[in-house]
């Protein structure tokens, strides 16, 4: 469609009607140089890690953009998208790049994207770069949240530079120059629910629209193509009826993306910028920017900075990728009608968010059988992990070696409870944790004035938000009151309470076995290989950036490795620091 004549011309950002793809041009970078690379992603494209390791030079200006693969057709992709619920207009590929498609020996499709190389139609005012800081989150975060078995693009390599840009980190005024970094990304396809949104008619709140509105040729090609090639089992199941053809795939998307969430949750793991455009159209977790992993557990935690009112919180996961579901149904009328879409939606969201969850949940306790009050016994933890302060990846992992009762073992539930408090928070990290956000006093204006003017709740949210927030001063007000003392004979009771229902629950385990230890030793290998013991804090991947912009790679190349290996009890040991010589990113983990 209308390809740019002139190659010079590509990438000037304009609004792109009519199509959704441009051509475009990687911009060459200075001295490029690889910072890592994973083996295991490149593998998917065939291409053997430790030979792109020996022509490090080659491998570098390949995946720079600085020389093109042979057969290369680099394109940005055009699309859109709700941002903080609202329609942002066209957005598309502003800083990635489309390189081409792999069939590899075992007959898989992947697709090559490199992220970081310049400017694309898209790229609005920005520069289409990405720095080492910036990619190499990207990077490690990509293999680690693959290699906890959740669905993901996956990074190939990171290659670094000597061009440099301008970033703000801080928005304090202070900008300062950056190395430019690329990252090569795989995966079957970048398609993402924004993709069907460049058809959208006029947003009444905010009078945008989609660039290609009223180009339903284009949607119906788009979607033939997404269902046709990554949904192929339903495109013969329904090979005459395009509408239940249509409900099938969108009923697919809905479960994988329901699953998708629940595994988020399940490790931790806040996505940070959950708008439509970064919602992958085969549910993959894709774009990682300020996402974060819960240390001390706190379901309103914020990962992203520039999100101050938590519409991406950890606890709103959930509710937001059914909200963002809600938009690709509407994006997809008329090829599926809302009366087909919604019912959908409303019947297979929620379930089968709950029964994964529910499903990943017993995992991590051990539990095998299924009982009705599983999902009580696991609000209770969390509750517990609240209020205490407990490290979230810490606290399942120390919950294996707490035993099936009758296991012939020398467990002290004293020595037991002294390893769980060890995990908790101070007091003053307690405080900080459930800091309101907001004056009482103004709270207490803002509630009586709704008594009148409901509308005010938008002010600040929305009614859940002020609970939320009263909430929250109830509980900073009885933390005040509150000595480290009592703070830790509190959290002693909690632990115990908690733990004397596991154990019941775990009695409940053992009927019909009359082998308890091997009962024990099944449990523990199950939480085992679902308790991560090595996630990727922020400060370890901060450490890494650091030591990669003085220079050494080394420490990147390290963290990669142990995220590769995040439930082996070999790799390294979260908990018991004294005990093994591990390294200092390791031991920080835990802290
Ligand atoms: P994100 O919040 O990362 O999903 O990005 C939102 C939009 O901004 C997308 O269209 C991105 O392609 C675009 N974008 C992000 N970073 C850059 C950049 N450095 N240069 C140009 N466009 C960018
Ligand atoms: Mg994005
Ligand atoms: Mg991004």
């Amino acid at each position: 469609r209308r390809l740019p004549v002139d190659p010079s011309d590509v990438n000037v950002p304009r609004q792109v009607p009519g199509a959704c793809f441009s051509r475009v041009r990687p911009a060459p970078v200075e001295k490029p140089r690889l910072v890592v690379l994973s083996g295991d992603a490149l593998a998917l494209l065939d291409l053997d890690g430790d030979e792109l390791e020996r022509w490090e030079e080659e491998t570098a200006e390949y995946f720079s953009g600085n020389r093109l693969l042979p057969g290369c057709q680099p394109a940005a992709h055009c699309y859109c998208g709700h941002q903080f619920g609202n329609f942002a207009g066209q957005l598309g590929d502003g800083a990635a790049m489309y390189l081409g498609e792999v069939l590899n020996s075992k007959g898989e499709r992947w697709e090559m994207q490199l992220k970081g190389t310049g400017p694309t139609p898209y790229s609005r005012q920005a520069d289409g770069r990405k720095v080492l800081r910036s990619s190499t989150r990207e990077f490690l975060c990509s293999e680690a949240i693959f290699h906890l078995g959740i669905p993901t693009t996956r990074a190939g390599t990171c290659v670094t530079s000597d061009s440099q840009v301008l970033r703000d980190i801080f928005y304090d005024g202070n900008p300062k120059h950056e190395k430019c970094t690329i990252v090569l990304r795989i995966a079957p396809t970048f398609i993402r629910f924004g993709s069907f949104e460049i058809f959208k008619p006029m947003d009444e709140f905010t009078g945008r629209q989609g660039p290609s509105v009223n180009r339903n040729d284009i949607r119906v090609e788009m979607l033939d193509y997404v269902i046709g090639t990554f949904y192929p089992e339903i495109q013969q199941s329904y090979p005459d009826n395009k509408v239940e053809r249509n409900a099938a795939f969108f009923r697919e998307i809905t479960r994988r993306t329901a699953r998708l969430v629940a595994e988020w949750q399940c490790v931790g793991f806040c996505h940070g910028v959950l708008n439509t455009d970064n919602m992958s159209i085969i549910g993959l977790t894709i774009d990682y920017g300020p996402f974060g992993f819960l240390d001390r557990y706190d379901a309103d935690h914020i990962c992203n900075a520039s999100d101050s009112a938590g519409h991406y919180a950890y606890r709103k996961q959930p509710e937001i990728c059914k909200w963002n579901l809600k938009k690709l149904a509407e994006a997809l009328v008329p090829e599926l009608p809302l009366e087909v879409s919604q019912p959908v939606l409303d019947e297979e969201y929620d379930a089968e968010f709950e029964k994964h969850y529910l499903m990943k949940m017993r995992n991590k306790l051990g539990l095998v059988q299924e009982q009705e009050e599983d999902s009580k016994l696991v609000s209770e933890l969390l509750e517990t992990m609240q209020s205490t302060g407990m490290d979230f990846t810490n606290c399942f992992r120390l919950l294996s070696s707490f035993p099936i009762p009758g296991v012939s073992s020398s467990f002290k539930m004293e020595d037991y409870i002294e390893k769980i408090i060890e995990q908790c928070g101070s007091l003053e990290e307690l405080k900080v944790l459930c800091k309101p956000q907001m004056d009482p006093r103004q709270l207490s204006m803002i509630l009586m004035l709704a008594q009148s003017n409901p509308q005010l709740f938008d002010l600040i949210g929305s009614k859940a938000a002020v609970t939320k927030e009263l909430d929250r001063i109830e509980r900073y007000s009885k933390l005040q009151q509150l000595t480290d003392a009592d703070l830790l004979s509190r959290n002693k009771k909690q632990w115990t309470e908690w733990l004397q229902k596991y154990s019941s629950r775990l009695e409940e385990e053992k009927e019909g076995t009359t082998d308890i230890d091997e009962l024990n030793v099944q449990r523990v290998k199950l939480m085992n290989s679902n308790n991560p013991k090595f996630v990727l804090r922020n400060y370890i991947a901060q450490n890494a950036i650091e030591a990669a912009e003085n220079g050494d790679f080394s420490e990147v190349r390290r963290v990669l490795k142990l995220l590769e290996n995040p439930y082996s009890e070999e790799a390294l040991s979260n908990l018991d620091v004294n005990e093994e010589p591990v390294a200092e990113a390791a031991v920080a983990a835990c802290a």
